[in-house]
């Protein structure tokens, strides 16, 4: 017998309580079949909550942005404009999904790069321009001018200190003045502030950017433009685990040998020429901290002496952020079936009416264990390999040895935790004619599931 190494993934007591309810995850696969992706739209609405709480105990006046990319749930759109949120959209097709979900235009900002086409829309409409380039702020200057004026962001990089990684997103420092001096020239555009986003949680690394950006603000404000708004983004971290250690304990495993643990040729990005490859916490399943930490430790922070939410009101400036994992942070799972179990490669695999793109992005490995639905007895001593439906030897759903709570056998349901942050659509593709799962809405009412179908599933 092997060494067992799970990798237990945290519930939320909503997911638990469904996955505990056989009858409920019973209707939700017999009503919308399976493979089924299921969003719970009470725990965005809590993680608002929860996010908005830090920002008011702190004092500071902020606005919160749901970044849509992080998952095309209609449910949970809608679930963002009733608690009160903004969106953060980043093409055509989310705007008009944002304005059907009851946004109104001017609780919507535009991210990304953008097209002459949605620049128009963005413009006509009064949506908030988060220009990526001097060559956006052109376009929108001209769309502006057949209207209204056009608030806009300038969003920021080229930031100088180290802490803050490199980006290919935003006007770079040495251009600011270059992009204040257009915006002071175009009637048409009303400077709302400055803006960056950071793929980092580090909050030395905000707070740095957060100091580089303050100093355009001012430079604005030498040149008679009003900016009252700076922006940090989102990057807020997702709470995968209750306790770091099992990760800690399995990363330290593959990086030093990972034999059995992995399916042969992986190693997971863990290893590098036999050492760990950067510090296994870093890794975003390891972590046990909510993104309200993160959020809490960059207001604490300190500029000169003073923390963040105290020079934020003194500059009167209103701090937005635009959460996307955050926001989604448990608020979904994705259910597949097990057709069969087989021996391949001298290993036991459970092959899954699934496929891997369908439930992770295509550069990530889902590092956690599934739980089988109304599983029960011992936990099997050896773990297993999870194979998807596609007919390549790449749909590995797992490439990870996991290890289950019970035996699963064909017919049994497997719920994948945690998975409504980019894991459900960042890469999902209709691969071998298998379309990516629908979604459903789960929401608990009086003790009981109920269930909406989800429009705008997968795309
Ligand atoms: C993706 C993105 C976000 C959301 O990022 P999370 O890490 O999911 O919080 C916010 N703002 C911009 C500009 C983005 O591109």
């Amino acid at each position: 017998m092997s060494v067992r190494y799970p990798l237990p993934a945290a519930r939320h007591p909503i997911a638990a309580r469904f996955l505990d309810d056989a009858a409920a995850v019973g209707e939700a696969i017999e009503r919308f079949g399976s493979p089924l992706h299921v969003v719970f739209p009470q725990v965005t609405a809590e993680n608002a909550t929860a996010l908005a709480g830090v920002l008011r105990r702190h004092g500071v006046p902020y606005d919160i942005f749901y970044a849509h990319k992080v998952n095309a749930s209609a449910a949970l759109l809608a679930e963002a404009s009733i608690a009160g949120l903004g969106a953060d959209v980043a093409s055509a097709a989310e705007l008009d999904r944002a304005l059907a979900a009851g946004f109104a235009a001017d609780r919507i900002e535009a991210t990304g790069p953008k097209s002459p086409a949605f620049i128009d829309r963005i413009a006509a409409l009064g949506v908030t321009a988060n220009a990526d380039d001097l060559w956006e702020l052109d376009r929108l200057a001209a769309a502006a001018l057949a209207g209204r004026a056009v608030p806009v962001l300038l969003r920021l990089s080229g930031f100088a200190s180290p802490a803050v990684p490199q980006s290919r997103f935003g006007i770079d420092l040495a251009d600011a003045d270059a992009a204040l001096e257009t915006v002071r020239r175009a009637p048409g555009l009303d400077l709302r502030g400055v803006a960056f986003h950071l793929d980092t949680a580090d909050p030395a690394a905000r707070v740095d950017a957060l100091t580089e950006s303050m100093a355009v603000v001012a430079a604005a404000h030498r040149k008679g433009l009003r900016p009252s708004v700076i922006d940090i983004g989102g990057g807020f971290r997702q709470r995968f685990v209750e306790d770091p250690e099992p990760f800690q304990r399995y990363s330290q495993a593959v990086a030093t040998g990972p034999g059995e643990l992995v399916w042969p040729g992986h190693d997971l990005g863990l290893r590098r020429a036999g050492a760990v490859a950067g510090a296994p916490a870093a890794h975003k399943y390891g972590n046990h901290r909510p993104a309200t930490d993160v959020l809490e430790r960059f207001l604490a922070a300190e500029v000169e002496r003073r923390p963040v939410a105290e020079v934020l009101r003194e500059c009167m400036l209103t701090l937005w952020i635009e959460p996307g994992k955050a926001l989604v942070d448990h608020a979904g799972i994705t259910l597949a079936s097990v057709l069969y179990r087989k021996r391949a490669a001298g290993r036991d695999l459970v092959v899954l009416d699934l496929s891997r793109n369908q439930v992770t992005p295509a550069d990530q490995e889902v590092l956690l264990d599934p739980v089988l639905v109304g599983g029960h007895g011992e936990p099997p001593a050896e773990g297993v390999f999870l194979a998807g439906r596609l007919c390549l030897e790449s749909d590995l759903v797992s490439r990870r040895k996991v290890f289950l709570d019970s035996e699963p056998s064909s017919g049994d349901v497997l719920a994948f935790i945690n998975t409504a942050a980019y894991q459900m659509d960042l890469s999902a593709s209709s691969a071998g004619g298998h379309p990516p799962p629908p979604k459903v809405a789960a929401v608990l009412e009086g003790g009981r599931f109920t269930f909406v179908a989800d429009d705008h599933h997968g795309s």
